[in-house]
């Protein structure tokens, strides 16, 4: 890919105007965050840009409407993963992420190679062969980001993939987002903690209420003015908004090298 963008986009559910001329654009190699308090919009939006909730508007993908892509294209370059992904299949971790290769129409022998060599990637080798439903919360959600990488999306929309996780655990996703960016590929991802998008992120959209508030670089948009505004609370005076909410800490090197 190119590029992906949505030019004035709206959502109105029930009479409500969901989300308001909202624009976005993201490059390959990407990582592109959205926060925003609860209720502004973000699922809905992400919803929107996979083409599962109709929206005014434009969405656009390497300058081609997305209404335009076939499903089966739609598939293969698109990937979603959902705020809450429940999985009602009684099926082996293998077999749910082996699921996302699906549209690639491959040998079997190659999909199973493919799904072994991501989930020691994403360090869920050992669980390979259990049930998605005798795993924790945690174990879940990086189940459904695993699945979500295994088709080799070239846009990937993640909506809150690391609510569930422990510290090291949120780091470890985060890191393999941002791998996913480094081969070429882009990232939007909903985030609520700041230190992450502050870190990972290229850029970072603030909404509030449908419409975008602010988007830009994390130095740009992480600043007492943008958090005071976003989430109606009052910063004490003198601190650095960005410094406040830096991450200073780094993930071993060992497996994830190079966050940024
Ligand atoms: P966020 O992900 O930012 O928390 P959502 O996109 O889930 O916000 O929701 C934005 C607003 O739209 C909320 O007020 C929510 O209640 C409303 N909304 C979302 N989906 C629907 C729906 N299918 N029917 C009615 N209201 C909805
Ligand atoms: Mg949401």
């Amino acid at each position: 890919m190119r590029d992906f963008r949505a030019d004035r986009l709206d959502v109105v559910i029930d009479n409500r105007h969901i989300l308001k001329a909202i624009d976005l654009r993201v490059r390959a190699g990407e990582m592109h965050g959205l926060i925003a308090p609860t209720g502004a919009g973000k699922s809905t939006l992400l919803r929107a840009l996979a083409g599962v909730r109709p929206a005014a508007g434009h969405i656009r993908f390497d300058g081609v409407e997305l209404s335009t892509l076939s499903p089966l294209e739609r598939a293969r370059r698109i990937a979603w993963l959902a705020q809450s992904g429940p999985v009602h299949w009684p099926l082996s971790i293998a077999q749910i992420v082996a699921l996302s290769r699906q549209p690639w129409h491959e040998a079997e022998a190659l999909t199973r190679e493919k799904t072994t060599r991501l989930l020691d990637a994403c360090g869920l080798g050992d669980l390979a062969e259990r049930r998605y439903d005798t795993l924790s919360g945690g174990e879940k959600a990086r189940v459904l980001l695993a699945r979500a990488l295994a088709g080799e999306p070239e846009l990937l929309l993640a909506d809150e993939p690391t609510a569930a996780l422990d510290l090291s655990h949120q780091l470890e996703v985060m890191a393999l987002l941002r791998a996913h960016c480094r081969r070429g590929n882009a990232v939007i991802v909903v985030l609520h903690d700041l230190r992450l998008a502050g870190h990972y992120c290229d850029r970072l959209q603030f909404l509030k209420g449908g419409s975008t508030l602010v988007s830009g670089t994390p130095p740009q948009v992480i600043t007492a003015h943008w958090l005071e505004t976003a989430y109606d609370i009052r910063l004490r005076e003198g601190r650095d908004a960005l410094e406040a909410f830096s991450l200073n800490w780094r993930l071993r090197e060992r497996n994830y090298p190079a966050n940024r």
